[in-house]
């Protein structure tokens, strides 16, 4: 069973160039996480357990963000310091492979078809190379290809109008002999692979139903941000945990809101707690307050700023139902509050017993509340500009995060 799958993920995402700068293709933000995650994620639920990479213009980037475990697979960088073409990319990725057989993905389209009826597809056959075809109707962006009964791909036809025709998916399953010796250093996969197979009659390809998306098309990298969301239905069962400073408030850099005065309310929270209050069973603040523990205000001061913004909340006809803090200094080896410990979570818990962890959301911006989240089994929501954590979700606000809560139905 083919457990190892390369995912051409070097895209330079020229066309994308309006909407996304600054990032390879497959990290283009769809539904407040990258699209690579998504594949990831299918990649992994399919059992998948190497995924090589193939990366190149900003590489850093995927590197940094998924490190080189994901989701249970072992993650590999083939990075590509020239562009090797398509072709040659590949070829470079299929040196990681521990087998002779391996899955090829594209990463900047998401296509979701079945490995497994692929890889008995590509088996049944005694061809080196399969290709998983989608059917789109009324369309003029791609090239299609034909197949007789038994799968063999019998031609290639050109881009044109067409209202209907079968196109290649970017999926493809492929043994290693594919890239012969006397291909050159850099070389396009489909002229010289496809089509050499092609010509030879050892090209496959079979026909799936899946859910097919490019982001490299805007009007389909916009659909997809609607489309990919999978988010829970939320409703009165649900509890909501906020994190304060940078959520709420801005964060004073190198110090504390130590008074109600120093406390300012980002714009749109108090509207957006007073629609999320309506969805939301409970509402709970969780802040780790270590200015407590170096004496630098004391707990009287900390109840003024929550009074204030409690105040501000329910003005807009919000609330916040509770709001717990750690008053240790990091490293306290008496505490078992500061996030990403689960104290604040359990004191919650004690004084509302209906929460349900795995009905619950946090919304953080620092790495330590989604671990505290994640931990126990929330629902996590990274508030940033761009997701470098690996939230359920993320969104530059929360306001933003709670319009687009809107634009899905959910208020
Ligand atoms: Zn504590």
């Amino acid at each position: 069973m083919i457990r190892e799958v390369i995912v051409l993920a070097g895209g330079f995402g020229t066309r994308l160039a309006s909407v996304v700068q600054d990032l390879p293709k497959p990290m283009a933000p769809v539904a407040g996480k990258p699209f690579l995650q998504y594949i990831l994620d299918d990649l992994s639920e399919q059992g998948m357990q190497r995924c090589i990479l193939a990366v190149g213009h900003l590489r850093q980037v995927i590197m940094r963000y998924f490190g080189d475990v994901y989701a249970g697979m072992e993650l590999v960088y083939s990075e590509e310091e020239v562009p090797l073409g398509t072709g040659g990319g590949i070829r470079q990725a299929v040196g990681y492979l521990q087998g002779d057989e391996a899955f090829v993905i594209n990463g900047d389209t998401f296509f979701g078809v079945d490995l497994r009826s692929l890889e008995s597809f590509h088996h049944s056959h005694d061809g080196s190379l399969t290709l998983a075809l989608k059917k789109m109707y009324r369309f003029d962006r791609y090239g299609t290809v034909e197949t007789d009964d038994s799968g063999s791909i019998t031609a290639f036809l050109e881009k044109q109008y067409r209202e209907e025709g079968l196109i290649n998916g970017g999926v493809y399953c492929l043994h290693r002999s594919v890239f012969t010796d006397d291909l050159p250093k850099v070389f396009s996969f489909e002229k010289e692979v496809l089509e050499v197979q092609f010509r030879e009659g050892h090209l496959f390809g079979q026909e799936s139903e899946a859910y097919f998306i490019d982001i490299g098309i805007p009007e389909d990298y916009e659909r997809a941000q609607t489309e990919m969301l999978s988010r829970p239905a939320f409703d009165a069962s649900w509890t909501l945990f906020l994190d304060r400073d940078g959520v709420l408030n801005t964060r004073i850099p190198g110090d504390y809101v130590r008074n109600p005065a120093q406390l300012d309310i980002l714009s749109g929270v108090p509207e957006s707690l007073a629609a999320l209050s309506e969805i939301f069973g409970r509402v709970v603040v969780v802040t780790n307050q270590q200015g407590i523990g170096k004496g630098l205000y004391a707990e009287d001061d900390l109840a003024l700023v929550h009074e204030k913004l409690m105040q501000s909340v329910r003005q807009a006809g919000g609330r916040i139902d509770a709001v717990f803090f750690c008053p240790h200094l990091s490293g306290d080896p008496m505490c078992d509050c500061r996030k990403p410990a689960p104290g604040m979570a359990m004191q919650a818990k004690k004084h509302f017993p209906e929460i349900d962890f795995s009905r619950s959301v946090m919304v953080g911006d620092a790495a330590s509340d989604i671990r505290f989240g994640r931990d126990l089994g929330m629902y996590t929501v990274a508030i940033q500009d761009f997701p470098i954590i690996l939230a359920d979700e993320s969104a530059p606000t929360l306001s933003a995060w709670a319009t687009s809560l809107k634009q899905m139905k959910f208020l």
